[in-house]
């Protein structure tokens, strides 16, 4: 496992997918997904150069702080239990696996009672896929309205995940249906929600994710193989 050789090499295809769509692959931020490996392989990451790391599992994440700290910007990116809120505030940069109000609600109550506020993303489920986490789309009006009155969070963008077994024009309708969603949210122009972040794409599908306009693209397995 060469970590710094994969990432030149994902970071090249980050570079050239911006490209062939036509944006400045500056605006692109590699998340690596450092899920499966221990704090030797993320540390290891960071001397690479990648600073935001993703993992998503609080258990896992919780170790890895105890090992690296605040240098690396850490992101939560699985389904995040309620009762698990409590260990991640005030550590975490970004959750970008926020799917339901009740979840929401829960980080605002944690992040007011620290005096600070949580950037999160919501996560959608556009593909229908009944395995995903992640609301439908019919009820983000509902759903953004109530965001925007917790002074504890601030919403910064949508996140989604295609499904496991698309083909690559399905992915491409999912990850294009929620560049729509947030463009739709924007013209709502709730107090206390930007549309800054488009979370989507992983190792199999990052490039189509970036053609349709994704900026953190989560990857693991192509940097840690
Ligand atoms: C594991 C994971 C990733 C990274 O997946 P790879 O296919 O290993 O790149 C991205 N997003 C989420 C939510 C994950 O759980």
């Amino acid at each position: 496992m060469n970590i710094a050789s994969n990432i030149e090499t994902v970071q090249q295809k980050i570079r050239c997918a911006a490209e062939k769509a036509g944006r400045n692959p500056d605006e692109i931020t590699l998340i690596a997904v450092t899920k499966t490996v221990d704090s030797e392989a993320a540390r290891q990451v960071m001397q690479a150069g990648v600073l935001d790391l993703g993992e998503n599992r609080v258990q896992s994440f919780l170790d890895k702080y105890e090992a690296l700290g605040d240098e690396p910007r850490w992101h939560i990116i699985g389904h995040l239990q309620t009762n698990k809120v409590k260990y991640i505030i005030g550590k975490v940069q970004l959750i970008h696996s926020v799917d339901s109000l009740h979840l929401a609600e829960e980080i605002n109550k944690k992040a007011l009672a620290l005096g600070l506020s949580q950037d999160i993303l919501f996560q959608f489920n556009i593909s229908g896929e009944t395995s995903k986490s992640g609301a439908a789309e019919e009820e983000a009006e509902r759903i953004f309205e109530a965001l925007s009155k917790l002074q504890g969070i601030s919403v910064r963008g949508l996140m989604t995940m295609a499904p496991l077994l698309a083909d690559d024009s399905e992915t491409k309708q999912v990850f294009a249906g929620l560049r729509k969603l947030s463009e739709k949210i924007s013209t709502w122009q709730y107090p206390n929600i930007s549309m800054d972040y488009l979370s989507m794409g992983m190792s199999g599908d990052f490039e189509a994710a970036i053609s349709e306009g994704a900026n953190l693209v989560r990857i693991g397995s192509a940097l840690f193989k």
